[in-house]
């Protein structure tokens, strides 16, 4: 199977699940990612017609980005979603046009002020671990409708985070719990979905999915999802 005969089944995959939960396939944007893939596999991704690519490491992402950009047939939108160590932060804004994995209050005040320097917005989304795993990195989400402590905690930490300049907050990240039954999965997409509509903030993007649970996602309000292996394989190691 090439590139681009697995990026046509994720979209007929996407239409699927569109169609169960009643949504338009608008709603979704497909997000390849591409951590430890060559700059070739990532040009074939592109010229498949996808425009939204995905790393995780600031070091991986800065060597190949200028490489995609030089030689892509379409410009590329470019999003960071791993975790960003303090020291790689100021490289972070200059790479990338949406930074998907800002996890923590620290990280947040830090990408602001590097914005403000800048005199550039960067569009964020705010990573919540709602599944609870020790292991997860984002804001802790775990049980927010039913603990008070951790949603007034959740609460306030998020509305300090809006308030920062130089940021434009768009939404929501989350990682579902690795390997975990179907039933669990939805239940952490769903506590997501809930969660952006309790904040009663403008946060339009949703971003949750990837290879194993992106249908389910999707069924479960996703409006970003970041897809890896279905689009190009096995990673190795
Ligand atoms: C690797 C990664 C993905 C994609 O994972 P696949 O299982 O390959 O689809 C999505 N989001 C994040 C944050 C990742 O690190």
């Amino acid at each position: 199977m090439s590139i681009a005969d697995n990026i046509q089944r994720v979209h007929e995959r996407i239409a699927a699940a569109c169609a169960r939960s009643g949504r338009d396939t608008s709603e979704v944007t497909l997000v390849a990612v591409t951590k430890q893939q060559p700059v070739e596999a990532m040009l074939a991704a592109v010229a498949a017609g996808l425009q939204q690519l995905g790393e995780n490491r600031v070091e991986e992402a800065a060597l190949k980005i200028p490489k995609v950009d030089a030689e892509a047939i379409q410009p590329v939108t470019w999003h960071m979603v791993g975790h960003i160590q303090s020291r790689k932060a100021r490289q972070v804004a200059p790479l990338f046009d949406l930074v998907q994995s800002v996890d923590s209050l620290r990280l947040a005040q830090r990408l602001s002020r590097l914005a403000q320097a800048r005199e550039r917005d960067l569009p964020v989304l705010l990573e919540i671990n709602v599944s609870g795993e020790a292991s997860k990195y984002g804001f802790a989400g775990y049980n927010w409708h039913k603990d008070e402590a951790v949603r007034q905690q959740l609460w306030q930490e998020l509305s300090v985070v809006m308030a920062l300049p130089g940021l434009e907050v768009r939404g929501l990240m989350t990682m579902a719990p690795f390997g975990a039954e179907e039933q669990v999965i939805r239940r952490v997409f769903a506590d997501m979905s809930a969660l952006r509509e309790a904040l009663d903030a403008n946060l339009p993007e949703l971003s949750m999915g990837m290879t194993d649970d992106f249908p389910v996602a999707i069924e479960e309000g996703a409006t970003m999802i970041r897809v890896g292996r279905a689009i190009f394989g096995e990673r190795n190691g």
